[in-house]
């Protein structure tokens, strides 16, 4: 990584804060008698493919659990994902993914997601399919065939069975600069996306957050500076949004000095050639394992978002 991201820099001449770009992005929740709600997974007895309700991708997503085993070098105080359990699978099967990811395609092309369990009630609005996320129960990038997946996604793609669709790279960054990693990306068009996690901007934070484990041999050093130096390397290639999750640790929010430091490594970033599209600034919603893991006050996620653009000029949107 170069130098210069982890050192403070001077604030720039400031940016007016256009309101338009600080905004929350509401999604129509369906009705309250349904079983589904946003981000709720549900994979209807698949082993790799489920589908969501999802406020970040505002609409329908069709997921790729690229890592059934539930490996990841982070710990994250609000993640969802339960490792008590053994997995079933290791590891993503190509034939039963691609036949799975094809069946869901299938029933949204033809307008029977409402005929799957709790999906009656769920507006029409949000049955249409905003991406197929390469994301799920650990960090994708450490999916032991990760550009094979990739692949057999575009692949489905490029047969034009289904109407086109967006494909969503969801990650914690630590892995991108990996071979596999880099050849399946390149298998990406324009139209898709790269979404990769920033949660602090200190490894001090990070720590406490994200709470990155001692990387076996074969996985990527999971620091702050690691996850610098790919998305800014990414970012010179090809836009990347930034999602940030800020959660309620122990009834304490971010100090203002932690989201001066965060905001300061997004400027970095910019300044150091990355293409940032998005900034997604939100908070821990689903039950997290963790119990002392909270939810961040609507209006503290606004006063991040307000600091991002205020410094960076990059757009934010709050969740
Ligand atoms: S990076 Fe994602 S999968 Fe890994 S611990 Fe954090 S939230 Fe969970």
């Amino acid at each position: 990584m170069e130098k210069q991201l982890l050192t403070t820099v001077e604030a720039p001449a400031p940016i007016k804060p256009r309101r338009e770009l600080i905004r929350p992005a509401p999604l129509p929740l369906p009705k309250s008698n349904s079983t589904i709600t946003a981000r709720s997974r549900n994979f209807f007895g698949n082993r790799f493919v489920y589908a969501v309700i999802s406020q970040r991708a505002h609409g329908l997503s069709i997921g790729v659990n690229m890592n059934p085993g539930k490996f990841c070098n982070f710990d994250c105080v609000y993640c969802e994902v339960d490792r008590r359990e053994t997995p079933r699978d290791a590891e993503v099967d190509l034939g039963v993914m691609t036949a799975e990811l094809r069946r869901m395609l299938s029933l949204v092309a033809k307008g029977k997601m409402k005929e799957l369990p709790g999906y009656q009630s769920v507006p029409e609005e949000l049955l249409q399919l905003k991406e197929v996320a390469l994301s799920g129960d650990g960090e994708p990038t450490l999916c032991p065939n990760f550009a094979e997946v990739v692949e057999a996604v575009v692949h489905v793609r490029a047969q034009r069975d289904y109407p086109f669709f967006k494909i969503v790279l969801i990650t914690n960054a630590t892995g991108l600069h990996l071979m596999q990693v880099h050849f399946g990306i390149g298998l990406l068009t324009a139209e898709d996306e790269i979404w990769a996690k920033l949660d602090a901007g200190t490894q001090e934070a990070m720590d406490r957050i994200t709470r990155a484990k001692i990387a076996p041999d074969n996985a990527p050093n999971p620091t702050l500076a690691q996850v610098m130096e790919n998305i800014l390397t990414l970012g010179r290639q090809r836009p990347v949004v930034i999602q940030s999750l800020f959660p309620l640790l122990d009834g304490k929010e971010p100090t203002p000095e932690e989201i001066e430091q965060y905001v300061q490594r997004l400027r970095e970033l910019r300044e150091g050639g990355a293409q940032i599209s998005l900034v997604q600034v939100y908070s821990a919603h689903r039950p997290a394992v963790h119990h002392n893991c909270g939810h961040l006050p609507l209006k503290s996620l606004l006063r991040i978002a307000q600091r991002v653009h205020e410094v960076t000029g990059l757009k934010a949107e709050v969740f």
